[in-house]
């Protein structure tokens, strides 16, 4: 039996096609050592990678191949500095929604004990982080699959935050009022070949109508009925998305409407303030 190391290891993943972050990830799984982080590997790369632990990097490295988000596959991933567990049953989070939180939590700097719902939680990674870096907030978390509510809700319980769970379609019954209304929605258009690259991914996470705005109408829609005076409504959205969801709040009554960036400097959420009860 020929000895491989772990950096021979990494090198055939790479020569599979694989991304080098994901196969060092795969490959702490496959070893044991999810906590160890990048840099150990790279000091111990000469140690040998044991059969066993070869077999599961190799079945971990074909699933990659085919498309199964890393997440998926060694069940945890950092957002906003906290350690979630995932699953199929949510939508793998990526890091361009860290935006949103940033522009939130700017937002409700001033105030205290802010009052928050976050639409569509999956994970619960957008609400969690918002708790965590806002323990005085009250912050509620919704989804419409009870599937990705058990997962957020597990996540909720092991990182020790408080955030409270509703099971239900984006506001329906709920009554608010709210400081600010957080989401990142499913807004790519159902037709659009990208879906093809998802299909690990709930696609009730991914999809939303022929233009890929058909939940952001709905709650640009519901809203302002559940926003306190001057509150926010914060969203995520596709690359092209920007100037139609900006023009959706401005047609909504919505002021100070703006967009920010992603990471890759691309107009990735747009929100609006609700300036209170429109003039009879
Ligand atoms: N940003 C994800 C993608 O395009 C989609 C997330 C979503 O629909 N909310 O891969």
């Amino acid at each position: 039996m020929v000895t491989t190391t772990l950096s021979q290891a990494l090198a055939q993943a790479r020569a599979r096609g694989l991304e080098r972050i994901d196969a060092q990830m795969l490959l702490l799984h496959a070893i044991g050592q999810p906590d160890a982080g990048r840099a150990w590997l790279l000091a111990h790369d000469t140690d040998a990678l044991a059969p066993d632990a070869q077999a599961r990097f190799e079945a971990l490295c074909q699933r990659r191949a085919a498309g199964e988000p890393v997440a998926y596959l060694t069940g945890r991933k950092e957002f906003y500095g906290l350690a979630l567990a995932v699953d199929a049953r949510v939508l793998d989070p990526r890091p361009d929604t860290e935006t949103l939180v940033d522009w939130a939590l700017e937002l409700l700097a001033p105030q205290p004990a802010p009052r928050v719902v976050d639409l569509g939680t999956g994970s619960g990674a957008i609400a969690l982080a918002l708790q965590r870096q806002r323990p005085d907030a009250q912050v509620l978390a919704v989804d419409a699959s009870e599937d990705a509510l058990a997962v957020a809700r597990a996540n909720a319980e092991r990182l020790g935050l408080a955030v409270r769970f509703r099971h239900g379609s984006w506001l329906d019954g709920v009554p608010g009022p709210f400081d600010a209304i957080v989401s990142n929605p499913p807004y790519i258009p159902a037709a659009d070949p990208h879906l093809a690259a998802l299909t690990h991914e709930p696609l009730s996470a991914l999809a939303s109508g022929a233009d890929g705005l058909d939940d952001i109408r709905t709650i640009v829609a519901q809203a302002p009925a559940r926003l306190a005076p001057g509150g926010w409504l914060l969203l995520e959205h596709g690359w092209d998305q920007a100037d139609a969801v900006q023009a959706l709040l401005r047609a909504a009554g919505f002021a100070r409407v703006a967009s920010r960036a992603d990471l890759a400097g691309i107009a990735r959420c747009t929100g609006g303030q609700w300036p209170g009860a429109s003039p009879a």
